[in-house]
């Protein structure tokens, strides 16, 4: 594509601002090669890459820490619980969590959100009543609320999305009723990238007193966030997404809600005292903590937060929306490509389909180049359903992406189209 040497220079003192050079240095995964080509990686929203910083927590942890929390009186268990206890006071700065919050670790965004259905879902919600969710949202915002309404005879309501992937507002308001006992969205999309309007949604739910869950799993990676501001109830988010290790996540929630809400998982930790006759209850947030939680992933989780502030939010969400725009204008370059999600408040997601190559034979032609992104359904089947399309090739971004990387993907396309077209 056409960029004069004006844009060149500007794009030059952007990254040097931001030091892209330093941070793709902190990836050992990025200086890869393989058969002689750099490693492009594109597919960051089914997973982000680890840090130095990450890697090395973890290996510090098992090297000179490792101990089961909150048990033992000796030196390694109480480091260990102070780490522990460190990282989770680490997420509720990072994500500016109000006082009075919970924030309660978990596998991940998808067990955060099983939690809340399955608990709050059988405190609260019964045979006529209604939950929300959207056309947009990743299985593991779909699925469990489907399994609470099978259980409890309750109707699950979708907001529908227009042509760019965005929800019609209109719709949703008409929807909220006193039937209504939960709304759950995600704040950005994984398979099209767009920012939701949550702070409308939430508004609108709160006018009728109904709590919001926010799935926050791909917002996490691409702005600020902040609780307090959001004033959301839930908020279940991935420590894989925001550059952390796997099986580790968090749920946020509103401590008078997850008070009254009945315990997940049952177990060691999550008790006070246990007889045959009774057993009490642990306060929050470890009554929602069954068993020996993932102690080094939790710390490592800490220990990416930590290199996230280091380089801000804020700046990394600017470099990415820059990105983002030389991107869209890139593939529009490319024959027979169309872009799927073309919302006006998007994070940094290419979802494409092409005329005459399948998503999945992209991906592989791509791989050939050592470039990879994801071809398939993003674990969001009824999105592609809404486009009547099977599939779409997806480039996700990340913090360490160039636009050198979005050139290599074009000229990677164009080879597609000479070889399918
Ligand atoms: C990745 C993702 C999830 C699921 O996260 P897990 O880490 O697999 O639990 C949920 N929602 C969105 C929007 C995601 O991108």
């Amino acid at each position: 594509m056409a960029v004069s040497t004006d844009e060149k220079r500007e794009v030059r003192v952007a990254e040097s601002s931001y030091d892209i050079a330093k941070i793709r240095s902190d990836f050992p995964i990025l200086q890869m090669e393989r058969a002689g080509k750099p490693l492009v990686y594109l597919d960051n929203a089914a997973t982000a890459q680890t840090p130095n910083a990450v890697i090395d927590a973890l290996t510090r942890y098992y090297t000179c820490e490792n101990a089961n929390v909150h048990r033992g009186v000796h030196y390694l268990s109480q480091t260990a619980t102070t780490r522990y206890e460190d990282a989770r006071k680490k997420i509720a700065n990072f994500f500016h969590a109000p006082v009075g919050c919970e924030i309660i670790f978990t596998r991940g965004a998808t067990e955060a959100i099983n939690l809340v259905a399955s608990s709050y879902g059988e405190a609260h919600v019964g045979e006529g009543d209604e939950i929300i969710i959207s056309h947009l949202e990743h299985h593991s915002n779909i699925v469990p609320w489907q399994i609470l309404c099978e259980r409890k005879g309750a109707k699950l309501r979708v907001i529908p999305i227009n042509d760019a992937g965005e929800m019609i507002l209109e719709e949703y308001e008409a929807m909220l009723s006193p039937r209504t006992k939960i709304v759950a969205v995600n704040h950005v999309s994984n398979a099209l990238g767009t920012i939701n309007p949550v702070e409308t949604i939430i508004e609108l739910a709160h006018a009728q007193g109904v709590p919001v869950l926010l799935d926050g799993a791909q917002a996490a990676p691409h702005m600020p966030v902040d609780l307090k501001a959001l004033n959301c109830d839930f908020y279940a988010f991935s420590a894989h997404k925001v550059y952390g290790p796997t099986g580790i996540g968090c749920l946020y929630g509103n401590a008078k809600l997850l008070n009254a809400m009945p315990p997940y998982q049952s177990g060691g930790d999550m008790i006070m005292s246990v007889s045959f006759e009774k057993t009490t209850y642990n306060s929050l947030p470890y009554r929602f903590e069954a068993g020996t939680p993932n102690i080094a992933d939790a710390i490592a989780f800490g220990a990416a937060l930590d290199y996230l502030s280091a380089i801000g939010m804020a700046e990394i969400a600017a470099y990415e929306q820059e990105l983002l725009a030389y991107g869209t204008e890139a593939l529009q370059e490319v024959k027979g490509l169309e872009l799927i999600g073309t919302a006006k408040h998007k994070a940094g997601v290419l979802s494409f389909v092409m005329e005459h190559a399948h998503p999945h034979d992209i991906g592989q032609l791509l791989d050939d180049e050592n470039i990879a992104i994801r071809a398939g359904h993003h674990c969001a089947q009824p999105v592609m359903q809404r486009y009547g399309v099977p599939a779409t090739a997806r480039a996700s971004l990340g913090m360490y992406n160039t636009r050198e990387e979005i050139d290599a993907m074009v000229e990677a396309l164009h080879k597609v189209n000479k070889v399918f077209a």
